[in-house]
């Protein structure tokens, strides 16, 4: 209940503060759907391109006042100064600023289009760019990158009530912060109204408001391409103990073109990777999984055999150092072979929550997105949640 009004409470603050849309043409699916998103699409750069095709109006966010109003703004590079920013020959003050498209108008940063406004923060002379759109929309951008939108429209549902489960959990988590989601893998990959398809957007649509819960409250649905055979405990990576992300045994993906992988690297190489991490074992000498989970064989510890001593790490932190696409899972086995790592796991990504490639297959054998979510989150159940309060 408390997570429910706090939920609630932030929904409405955010529609509040941030509405692309206030002075702008009603967005398509915003009067239905105040619940907004704020999708850092560039965060820290030194600058950003920005393009506007149209009417639009520059904001200072704490005062309110118009700082410019412009017709058109070719392509040219958005960068902070001291007292504000610079775009191209123009310049505006102010450390927070809002860039809103009147009427129709699109913006572009970095060649990418977005729906609704934009806000630029200035934190020492680095760039912080967000796009805050409907929540609904934002579904639409995700969609597209998560999944392909050939699958069955099963499969496809599945994806979108997990991806609006996850993106509605993180708008409650992140209150303090200035944006919900980044634009990348470390939340959701959003590419913009590029990215946006048909079918995706359909399924999208269909499940329109749709979102998982455990007991009543929300939960991070987390997903991942790939489990290899088990899905993982969450409890592991991030410290979330809840039944629905406890881990199942998936018997779905194993024709996932991910299923199996291998990669080897040179020894200089991985060596090179876990000094510069903090990991000096000087040459390596061999490998042991000191710990691995029982339920899903994933490798939770490692130790790394060096001439200059030895090193236990923590698999997930093994897997970032030496690069997330090269050890694409931690359920695998490692070797020295003459000068190389040699790498042999299943699955692909962190294996916690739904398995998309073994939805696609539960899908192909007839089951309904509810099945599908039903069995990769035990235990939680279909809730309608498709305003703030
Ligand atoms: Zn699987």
């Amino acid at each position: 209940m408390r997570t429910r009004l706090y939920f609630l409470t932030i929904c409405a603050a955010i529609s509040v503060i941030i509405s692309p849309y206030r002075s702008g043409a009603q967005e398509p699916g915003a009067a239905n759907n105040p619940i907004r998103v704020r999708v850092a699409v560039v965060k820290g750069a030194d600058s950003a391109k920005i393009f506007i095709a149209g009417n639009f109006r520059i904001i200072d966010h704490l005062s309110g006042s118009t700082l410019l109003e412009e017709k058109y703004l070719p392509e040219t590079d958005l960068v902070a100064t001291g007292a504000g920013f610079k775009l191209g020959e123009k310049e505006v003050s102010g450390n927070v600023i809002s860039v809103e498209p009147v009427g129709g108008t699109r913006i572009y940063i970095n060649e990418r289009v977005f729906r609704g406004g934009i806000k630029v923060i200035k934190d020492e002379k680095k760039l912080t760019v967000i796009n805050a759109l409907d929540l609904e929309e934002y579904l639409y951008g995700v969609m597209r990158n998560e999944v392909s939108t050939w699958w069955p429209m099963e499969a496809l549902k599945a994806q979108a009530i997990a991806a609006r489960t996850y993106a509605l959990n993180q708008v409650a988590e992140s209150r303090r912060r200035d944006y919900d989601v980044m634009a990348d893998v470390s939340s959701q990959v959003y590419g913009g109204i590029f990215s946006e398809k048909w079918r995706t957007n359909r399924a999208v649509d269909e499940t329109k408001g749709k979102i998982l819960t455990y007991k009543g409250a929300i939960f991070p649905a987390f997903f991942h391409a790939t489990c290899g055979g088990s899905t993982f405990d969450a409890a592991y990576l991030w410290n979330i103990d809840l039944p629905p992300l406890k881990g199942v045994k998936c018997r779905w993906c194993g024709k996932s073109p991910h299923f199996y992988w291998e990669r080897w690297i040179p020894v200089r190489e991985s060596e090179g990777k876990l000094a510069a991490a903090g990991y000096p074992v000087g040459d390596m000498i061999g490998f042991e999984a000191v710990k691995r989970d029982p339920f899903s064989a994933r490798i939770l510890e490692l130790k790394v055999k060096g001439s200059k001593g030895d090193a236990a790490i923590l698999a997930k932190d093994f897997r970032r150092i030496i690069g997330a696409d090269i050890v694409r899972s931690t359920n695998f086995k490692v070797t020295l072979v003459g000068g190389y790592v040699a790498f042999e796991g299943l699955g692909w990504g962190h294996g916690v929550g739904l398995c998309q490639w073994g939805a696609y297959y539960m899908s192909r054998a007839g089951k309904t997105a509810a099945e599908i979510l039903e069995f990769y989150y035990p235990g939680s159940k279909i809730t309608l949640k498709d305003r703030p309060s």
